[in-house]
């Protein structure tokens, strides 16, 4: 068995100066093309589940199916990670299922539409935070709103982190990882053009990194949207408007700068739904889901495989023994927080 705390995969993760995607799951296929990802480059991974996808899957499959995975993926580090709580109680029934990590994304109100204000957002935090580290389980807080939407998640308004603000907010609430905003959006259409200096704040992160070092700083909305991918698509009758992603290129300096985690749903989405376009295209004539799904699963594989060669988590499975949760919640009372 191999799941793993989010915390020890990020701390290794800054020890090696690399990145870790965290990919989005709804179902085995897409389960199976990360634990396939992970294995074809020996990377240790995260595997987030949205409130949504809890919904549609029902959350014990999902559980169930992670487990086999750690089963049948025994050399492979996985974390498994609640994406964007929406209040304490999604997280501690996330920490009741047997998550090993949950986000609580007190950014927004339990609506998850309305921006909160800051002593709202320390609140809830420290809340799941002290509930989380008493069982070992980590804690992603998030400061600062994205755009975009995300299962119908997001304000839609664009609130960068504030450095200072960010110091106050780890400070007062303890929590291993911080996703920033940084003019990234959540969705496909992230940016009517590719995004410069102007419109993707890369200065934020230096700048948070500088005061947080020891804090494992998280980009949300970060698929790259590969026009490949956006043509497979639109050639087999989708209709995607013409849009722009976070280069890779964008990403690997954020994690010059202490970008550890970085949420990817959108790439793997867009792989998926291209190739089961094509797979009905080519033979009208197929009614077997597994004509389809398997060409899914093989092109979601593809570009997670790109995305953990790109962030530089590949090779890096074998470096370490994956602490136990009972470890890990020693280590977090040894710590003042
Ligand atoms: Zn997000």
């Amino acid at each position: 068995m191999a799941m793993v705390s989010m915390r020890q995969l990020l701390d290794e993760a800054a020890a090696g100066g690399y990145g870790v995607g965290a990919f989005n799951v709804n179902n085995m296929e897409q389960i199976q093309a990360i634990m396939e990802a992970a294995r074809a480059t020996s990377s240790p991974v995260i595997i987030q589940a949205s409130r949504g996808a809890r919904e549609y899957s029902n959350d014990r499959f999902l559980y169930h199916l992670m487990l086999a995975a750690t089963e049948l993926y025994p050399e492979i580090p996985v974390a498994l990670h609640q994406d964007h709580g929406n209040s304490p109680a999604t997280c501690f029934s996330a920490i009741d299922l047997g998550f090993t990590s949950v986000m609580m994304d007190g950014s927004l109100l339990e609506d998850h539409k309305t921006p909160s204000d800051f002593e709202y957002n320390v609140g809830v935090t420290r809340e799941v935070v002290e509930r989380a580290h008493a069982v070992g389980v980590t804690v992603e807080g998030e400061l600062g709103t994205l755009g975009g939407l995300e299962d119908g998640v997001g304000s839609g308004e664009i609130h960068l982190t504030d450095p200072d603000q960010a110091v106050e907010f780890v400070e007062r609430t303890g929590v291993d990882a911080l996703a920033v905003a940084i003019g990234t959006s959540h969705g496909a259409y992230k940016f009517t053009r590719k995004p410069d200096r102007e419109v993707l704040a890369m200065n934020v992160i230096e700048e948070i990194h500088q005061k947080l070092p020891d804090t494992h700083l998280v980009m949300h909305g970060s698929s790259s949207v590969p026009k490949h991918l956006v043509d497979i698509i639109n050639e087999y009758g989708g209709a995607i408007k013409p849009t722009w992603g976070v280069p890779v290129e964008e990403i690997q300096l954020g994690i010059k700068h202490g970008v550890r985690k970085i949420n990817v749903d959108t790439d793997s989405r867009l792989a998926m739904t291209g190739a089961i376009r094509k797979a009905m295209a080519e033979k009208p004539e197929e009614f077997d889901p597994r004509y389809y799904l398997k060409p899914a699963r093989a092109a979601m594989q593809k570009v997670i495989e790109e995305r953990m060669n790109g962030f530089g988590q590949a090779g890096h499975a074998g470096d370490y023994e994956p602490r136990s949760l009972d470890e890990m919640r020693d280590f977090y009372a040894a710590a003042v927080h």
